[in-house]
């Protein structure tokens, strides 16, 4: 090379991964572009079965490692990553359902996901209903010969009602056979329950991450990842993945590989913090109902108890209805070590108003303004204490 222009050799430089190099971090293996050493290569390599790196999209020796580490957590042996958790959910739907094909959702499902069966599925010929988590009844009321997907998730999002997972499995084999199960389960992410071993034979077929949430840890980054245990279904899926155009950031992989370590100590720090701040507030007259998975009062708490070992740090309340909307929101906004914003799982913890009937379809129990809030890693008492001068603001 030498002789070339300058240009030329800032190009074409000598670079070759140092061999015999060991370090603690994964090496981060960047590429849209990936090369071959010649044509044949080129025309005989394929990434339909991801047995050859081929181009950055259809994944790097860092994305392979992050998708075995979270398959490995999750108890499955398959794993597709995608840019964020919503695009997880997504990826399954677009994966498994066909025109004229319908998909049942909890009622209380991460909202976009609704949102998503009601435009673009619906827009596709893709049916969907709701059934109440807490009422297997209502899920086996739902199906249909054309239900090809349901959909469960366990805590429901914002209202955290804890379903009899096993049973809504059981109830979609029995009535819905030709269905596959998917479950939302970025609240346990791994480690509060086993969700392809849910006990007494039952298991879902597949899963679905925000690893937005606890995996990172930081707040810093969106990604998600569906992970399962069939190889066809793996196949169909990252197929779908690929096809779609799912790219995901190499950095923001290589912060997840860094962050996944501590994540077990830090889901039981928040853990430990979430039910102490919980119990707090059951003292509280402003707040009506209580909502964590660990309360004897919260909805679902023996189905938690016969399937977890474990509970995220996410607390939700209702503000007694004596308190207007308006009066919940300046509660909100006397808070100072909670930052109001979207999201959980982070080193910060944040709180969101919710209004119930905005978020539920079927007839909800909740007329109260709700507040969550997704407990951080600052000492708890200070988390009450913020809490409790913040009340200040109901009492004038
Ligand atoms: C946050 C969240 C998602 C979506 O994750 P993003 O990475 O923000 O798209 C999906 N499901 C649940 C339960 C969530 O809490």
């Amino acid at each position: 090379m030498n002789g070339k222009d300058k240009r030329t050799l800032l190009i074409h430089h000598p670079y070759r991964a140092p061999a015999g190099f060991e370090s603690p971090a994964v090496p981060v293996a960047k590429g849209s572009t990936v090369f071959f050493p010649n044509v044949a290569a080129l025309r005989s390599r394929t990434w339909v079965d991801r047995s050859a790196y081929t181009y950055g999209l259809h994944g790097t020796p860092t994305t392979f490692t992050l998708e075995e580490r979270l398959a490995t957590l999750e108890g499955g042996t398959h794993c597709v990553l995608v840019s964020s958790g919503l695009a997880a959910i997504t990826l399954v739907d677009i994966a498994l359902l066909s025109s004229g094909d319908a998909v049942l959702l909890p009622d209380n499902a991460y909202g976009p996901s609704k949102t998503f069966a009601r435009h673009e599925l619906a827009q596709w010929g893709i049916a969907h209903a709701f059934y109440d988590p807490l009422d297997p009844a209502t899920l086996a009321a739902a199906i249909t010969p054309a239900t090809k997907l349901v959909w469960l998730e366990a805590a429901g999002s914002v209202t955290l009602e804890f379903p009899d997972l096993r049973t809504l499995v059981r109830t979609a084999r029995e009535r819905a056979p030709q269905a596959l199960v998917a479950l939302d389960n970025t609240w346990g992410a791994g480690l509060a329950f086993d969700a392809f071993e849910l006990g007494e034979g039952q298991g879902v077929d597949l899963t679905a991450h925000a690893l937005t949430k606890y995996p990172s840890g930081s707040g810093d980054l969106l990604l998600g990842s569906v992970i399962c245990r069939d190889d066809a279904l793996a196949r169909r899926l990252s197929l779908a993945r690929s096809r779609v155009g799912h790219g995901v950031g190499v950095n923001d992989v290589e912060a997840v590989l860094r962050a996944l370590p501590s994540m077990p100590l830090r889901y039981a720090a928040q853990d430990r913090s979430g039910r102490s701040f919980a119990q707090w507030c059951t003292t509280r007259p402003e707040f009506a109902r209580v909502m964590h998975p660990t309360l004897p009062d919260s909805p679902g708490h023996l189905h938690w108890a016969s399937h977890c070992r474990a509970a995220a740090g996410l607390v939700t309340v209702e503000v007694d209805a004596q308190y207007s909307p308006e009066q919940a929101d300046a509660f909100i906004d006397a808070l100072r070590l909670f930052r109001i914003g979207w999201s959980w799982g982070g080193a910060i913890s944040l709180v969101a108003p919710y209004r119930a009937s905005a978020i539920h379809t079927l007839p909800t129990r909740y007329v109260g303004a709700l507040v969550r809030f997704s407990i951080g890693l600052e000492a708890v008492d200070d988390l009450i204490a913020d809490a409790d001068q913040a009340l200040g603001t109901l009492r004038l």
